[in-house]
Formats: C-alpha cells, structure tokens, sequence
C-alpha cells in the first residue's frame, strides 16, 4: 500500500502533494468504500470563461465509478452545472449505468443527500471552500461564481454521521481542510486558497486521477482501465468541452502533463499493486 501511496505522490506540477499526504488514509478510505453499497461520488473543478470541467477529476471519478459498479455498488455522479455535459458524455463514454445529479440553482446540498440518501460520499477534484468563503482556483482567482457548493455534500455527510472520502492535489480541494495546516505550510499561495472543508479519509496525490486510481488499486487492482480505455475516454471528454485545466486547451492532457507522462503511471500503479499482497477487500 505505501507504494500506492508513494506513486501517486508523484508530483509534476510541483505543488507540494508528497506533503499534504496522510499516510495510512489510502488504506483506510478503500476500506470504508469496499463497505459502503450506495455511493456518491461528486467532482468538477470549472475552469476557463464558461466554468466547464477540466480533464482532471472526471476521469478519476468515472473509472472509480465503474470500478465500484463492478463491485456491486451502486454509484450517482454529482456534478456542477458547467461540467454536466462532461460528466453526462464519460458516463456514456464508459456504458455506466450509473445517475447523474445536481444541485438545483438555489438548493441546498443537504437535499441532494436526502434524494441518493448514500452510505458514503467521496468527493474527486472538487472545490472547497476557503477560510473567507471563497472557492478559489490554483492561481488564487476566485470561482466562487462558477461553483456549486458541492463541497457542501461532505460537509452535511458528516453531520449525518456518513464516512467521507476526499482526493485532491492542490489543497484547494474539498477534503483538504484535514491537512489544512500542511496546506498552507507547502503550496503556493496556500495560506488563501487552503479549504476548509474536511474529509475522513484524504487522498492527496500529484495528480488527482492519479489519486482516484490509487483507491481502484488499494480496492482491487484488476479492475484498473487500461491506458487505451483512459485515452477514449479523454477524447470523448474533450470532445464534450473539457480543457487541460493548467493549459486551459482542449488537449489530451491532465493538469499540463502529455498524455504519454500521465499514463506512464496508470501502468506502474498495475505492477506495483499486483505484485503487493494489499487489498482492501480481501
Ligand atoms: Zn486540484
Ligand atoms: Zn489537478
């Protein structure tokens, strides 16, 4: 499991991952998943003008998704306004039978829990909310009108009593708020863009697909994407309007990183999971 942990920690943009991990919270949140029947998983982070999604976070969501599909869960994607058409074509991309909500302009997250009324929620790549109530993006520009307040869904789980899982990579991200300190002390610009928002169970990783597929690994290594499926989903993402976010292009790229860079990992992640004895379900 360490070095799940330790892979995913690879850290391209430099933005301090490695720092924000908690050791141990990998293993953990894969065992509260590998319990869980009904789950919600919510992603997004708008990104350029329109606020569309970008191609971190979905991605991870989905294949965490079906992945959990395969395990006989039930999973519902939520998602923000701006990055429904994304989300809406991965889940058609992928053949999920899974549903696709949202808060409606105004409701409160609470209600969206009551209608998937989830056993656990994980939140992937998702804004959080900051110590002065802003959502704020990597460069400390504020989306705050671009956001639903999603993060508000791990907020009201916890009152509930229900685990959470959060992923992130820039401590910006709901969840974050568990490393909040860490946050501040080791990203750029942390100390306003830190969230305050916590999880259980946080998964920090370089890249927050990476982190995603760090939990498929941790559940069950075999139900891993292969590089080819990762690649046709990108298309079919980027066709439905997502953009590199740190580029702010249409390009078959995460966070700035070629495609050949990003899914090197995807296959290191195979061999050392298959070659540990770890998994959560066993
Ligand atoms: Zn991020
Ligand atoms: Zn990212």
């Amino acid at each position: 499991m360490e070095n799940i942990e330790k892979l995913i920690a690879r850290d391209p943009g430099g933005r301090g991952a490695a720092a924000l991990q908690v050791p141990g919270d990998l293993s953990r949140g894969a065992q509260a998943i590998a319990k869980a029947q009904r789950i919600l998983i919510a992603t997004g982070f708008p990104v350029g003008p329109n606020g569309v999604a970008e191609t971190d976070g979905p991605p991870g969501a989905l294949f965490l998704g079906r992945a959990l599909a395969q395990l006989g869960k039930e999973v519902t994607f939520a998602t923000h306004q701006g990055c429904a058409v994304v989300m809406a074509a991965g889940i058609v991309a992928l053949d999920l039978h899974a549903r696709l909500d949202r808060l409606a302009l105004g409701e409160p997250p609470t209600a969206l829990l009551d209608r998937v009324a989830p056993d656990l929620v994980i939140a992937i790549e998702l804004p959080g909310r900051s110590a002065d109530g802003n959502y704020y993006n990597m460069r400390g520009l504020s989306i705050t009108a671009k956001v639903d307040p999603l993060d508000g869904l791990l907020i009201a789980a916890a009152e509930r009593g229900l685990p959470t899982v959060a992923v992130g990579d820039g401590g910006n991200e709901a969840g974050m708020g568990k490393v909040r300190a860490q946050v501040q002390g080791a990203v750029n610009g942390g100390e306003k863009i830190a969230s305050v928002v916590a999880a259980d169970h946080l998964i920090a990783a370089g890249i927050s697909n990476w982190g995603a597929y760090g939990l498929v690994a941790a559940l069950d290594y075999r139900l891993l994407q292969r590089p080819e499926e990762e690649t046709a989903l990108l298309e079919a993402l980027v066709a439905a309007g997502a953009l590199d976010g740190v580029r702010l292009q249409p390009t078959l790229s995460v966070d700035g990183l070629d495609l050949e860079a990003y899914l090197a990992l995807l296959v290191e992640l195979q061999q050392a999971a298959s070659s540990s004895t770890g998994q959560a379900t066993a």
